[in-house]
């Protein structure tokens, strides 16, 4: 493509999203497409001879943009929600243009130093101390399962080198979370071989934290059996709910152990940045790791997520193996030393971005009013005898459902109501079951979300309440 081309595409391209973003509350949140739908429409083969950019375009138009899901309308609130801004979409553009395979410092000092700048300005916004340095993945998934496996390493147990299969010298080694934790943490057992009887999961209290006594508990008796407990993954923020185990009790189990404390604040880390709510992360002083996602609240596009180790040694024990052709002579950091990918992407570029664009303080503003939106639907819950909450809300996540004293099976009504407004591409809301009960999960995180979205989900939601129990009166 010629420079004029790209030029004009390029400018075409910019066009198209900034129209995008200012029409994006005219699309449905969820795509309203059928299953299957874009296949069909689709050629099945590939075309034979370059297209024009126009037609491109034009089927961006006619077969993508009703396939998206659109996860930055302000009225997205399944899940959590997570927004991308301008400033992060310029930096993943730019980061695909380096094109940089980040493997040795020499294939890209640029992504291997601004990493390590940009993963230390975000360690001292969250007051992590010094000790942690930070490494980026793509998922939370991804560097939890590279914590789990540096704790591993960090046993000594030569399972680099022999494995864990046919060894009877290696009794079973155990994980242990809560059962509220995210299921990454057992696909994280279950890649590293451990398998699923390597995990077990602790009980949580009424608050749906961890209980630090019943962690002690199952520690001592799979000590007792021989076992050999190895690492604790606590929750900042946990999916269902946002509860947050309580670190500073979990961790003296962990040092009297010698077990490694990894702490999952994928979603809740970027709250720390905030002061009022930076103690969410107290006792971190004396994790071994922790991971945060600006991926998901911190207006960073998909993917980056952040592992923040105090033993990134023991990592490079684990991961690093160096044939021939990538040996140098510098004495540098190489970020392919640090896990199982070769070449990694240019992703601190948007971070960067994003932290400078907004600034320290745009960002705490923006999760800051995101918290006070959760508190107001908080309120507006409390204060209604149709509705309850049915969890704290520490961050910007709303649990609760619809009560009405005339209905008893509550959780069709619920799932009907969660069904209702997701079918209507008004709003999206996603749900959950806590203690049994169908929950709706309303989150608050996308960067165009003010409070007339939230009223508008508020008075779609009663209003369809409204009609279950007019409907409900006729029945009977
Ligand atoms: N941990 C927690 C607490 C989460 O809520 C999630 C996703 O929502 C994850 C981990 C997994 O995140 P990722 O999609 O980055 O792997």
């Amino acid at each position: 493509m010629s420079a004029e081309d790209f030029r004009r595409t390029g400018h075409k391209i910019i066009d198209w999203i900034a129209d995008y973003f200012q029409n994006i509350e005219q699309f449905p949140v969820l795509s309203q497409v059928e299953p299957n739908w874009l296949k069909d429409n689709l050629p099945k083969t590939a075309p034979e001879d370059g297209e024009d950019f126009q037609a491109i375009l034009a089927d961006v138009d006619k077969l993508i943009l009703p396939s998206v899901t659109n996860w930055n309308h302000p009225n997205f609130h399944g899940l959590f929600s997570t927004s991308t801004s301008a400033a992060g979409i310029f930096g993943e553009l730019l980061s695909a243009a380096f094109d940089q395979k980040a493997m040795l410092w020499r294939t890209s000092p640029a992504s291997t130093e601004l990493e390590e700048v940009v993963t230390d300005w975000l360690r001292q916004m969250m007051n992590l101390d010094a000790g942690f340095k930070g490494i980026i993945y793509d998922t939370a998934s991804v560097s939890t399962l590279h914590a789990i496996a540096a704790a591993r390493e960090g046993l000594n147990l030569k399972v680099r080198e022999n494995g864990m299969s046919g060894r009877e010298d290696l009794p079973l080694l155990r994980v242990y979370t809560s059962e509220q934790a995210h299921s990454s943490i057992e696909k994280a057992v279950l890649l590293l071989g451990l398998g699923q009887k390597g995990l077990r999961k602790i009980e949580t209290d009424a608050l749906f934290r961890m209980r630090p006594e019943k962690l002690r508990e199952a520690i001592e008796e799979d000590k007792q059996n021989g076992f050999i407990p190895f690492c604790v993954v606590a929750t900042v923020g946990t999916t269902s709910t946002t509860s947050i185990d309580p670190i500073e009790a979990i961790v003296p189990v962990c040092e009297e152990n010698a077990m490694w404390l990894h702490v999952d604040a994928a979603y809740a880390g970027s709250a720390a940045i905030v002061p009022e709510l930076q103690s969410c992360l107290k006792g971190c002083e004396r994790a071994d790791s922790v991971v945060t996602n600006p991926h998901k609240w911190l207006f960073t596009p998909f993917d980056l997520s952040v592992l923040y180790c105090r033993h990134l040694d023991l990592l490079k024990r684990a991961f690093s193996l160096v044939p021939e052709y990538l040996k140098t002579n510098e004495t540098v950091a190489n970020q392919m030393d640090y896990g199982i990918q070769l070449g990694r992407r240019f992703r601190s570029l948007k971070l960067w971005f994003v932290i400078r664009y907004f600034g320290r303080n745009g960002l705490i503003e923006r999760i800051r009013e995101h918290c006070r939106l959760a508190k107001l639907l908080a309120s507006w819950i409390e204060e209604s005898d149709d509705w309850e909450l049915l969890a704290p809300v520490p961050f910007a996540l709303v649990c609760f459902r619809a009560c009405p004293k005339d209905i008893s099976d509550l959780d069709a009504l619920n799932e009907k109501l969660m069904n209702d407004l997701n079918a209507s591409g008004k709003a999206y809301i996603s749900h959950t079951k806590l203690n049994d009960k169908f929950t709706l999960r309303l989150s608050i995180g996308n960067i165009r979300v003010e409070e007339k979205h939230i009223e508008t989900v508020w008075n779609l939601l009663n209003e369809n309440l409204s009609l279950a129990k007019s409907q409900k009166l006729n029945d009977n």
